[in-house]
């Protein structure tokens, strides 16, 4: 219909009503839920992360701009930057913001790095690190949650990250040598083939220990065919399952 014969100015105001509440309404609302979680990413930042000596400001950049809650399911989303653990299914954890911080620091990669994790969980962790690094390779041995991470990487744009189902404890022959190695869950021993795949001045998070115990998170790095070994923070973490029977 022409626009002049809309001549009752009620019925234009609820045409303009209607348009409105179409197009700009869900808008809002979705800016007001945009503002809430990057509220909450500020509030986290400073309070569970700069005031614990966090100090990379890329990390801290990368921690202030993923959106965490996208990668914990379910009820827990609304805590999702809490300071601590939350469940993602399968008997698994995504780790405290803090962890997943202090390792992406302890790793000290650069924009040129290429990077395995072991451990893919929610893909929260491989996310963070998509901005620091050039690639990031993530393997995860519950093959729903290698899916479910893959697609949530993948909608949410983080295009460098490459997730592939399977045993950690082999690595990912094809692609290595890598960087740096990150491991989100413990093993009782460094895997061998891990240390094979890093490159030589590489480093590798890993956190050693027995199932059940207080693990030791070290950082690992390689030059000159030795290892050298430092001593991180007492972790506690999901077991390293598979590897040889
Ligand atoms: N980094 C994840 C959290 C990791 S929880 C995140 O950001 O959400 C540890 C994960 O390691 C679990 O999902 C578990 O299934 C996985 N895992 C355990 N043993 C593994 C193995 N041998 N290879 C690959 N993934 C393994």
């Amino acid at each position: 219909m022409p626009r002049h014969r809309l001549n009752f100015p009620g019925s234009r105001l609820h045409k303009f009503v209607s348009v409105v509440s179409a197009a700009v309404i869900p808008h809002a609302v979705q800016a007001g839920e945009d503002n809430f979680w990057e509220g909450q990413r500020a509030e986290m930042v400073r309070d569970q992360l700069r005031s614990r000596g966090i100090s990379d400001e890329r990390v801290l950049a990368a921690m202030g701009t993923v959106p965490r809650h996208e990668f914990v399911p379910g009820a827990a989303r609304s805590r999702a930057y809490e300071d601590g653990p939350l469940p993602i299914g399968f008997g698994q954890t995504i780790s405290q913001p803090y962890i997943v911080a202090f390792m992406s620091q302890a790793l000290q990669v650069s924009p040129s790095d290429r990077v395995l994790e072991i451990g893919t969980g929610s893909g929260y962790q491989a996310a963070i690190l998509s901005p620091l690094v050039k690639e990031v390779y993530t393997i995860e041995i519950v093959k729903p949650l290698a899916e479910r991470a893959a697609a949530t990487l993948k909608c949410l744009g983080f295009d460098n990250v490459k997730v592939k189902a399977g045993d950690g404890y082999q690595g990912w022959p094809e692609e290595a040598p890598f960087d740096a190695i990150i491991v989100t869950c413990a093993p009782e021993d460094v895997p061998p083939a891990l240390l094979d795949q890093l490159r030589e001045g590489g480093r590798m998070v890993i956190p050693v220990g027995p199932e059940g115990e207080v693990q030791e998170l070290v950082l690992l790095e390689k030059s000159v065919g030795a290892l050298k070994k430092v001593d991180l923070l007492p972790v506690r973490f999901v077991p390293m399952t598979g590897g040889d029977p």
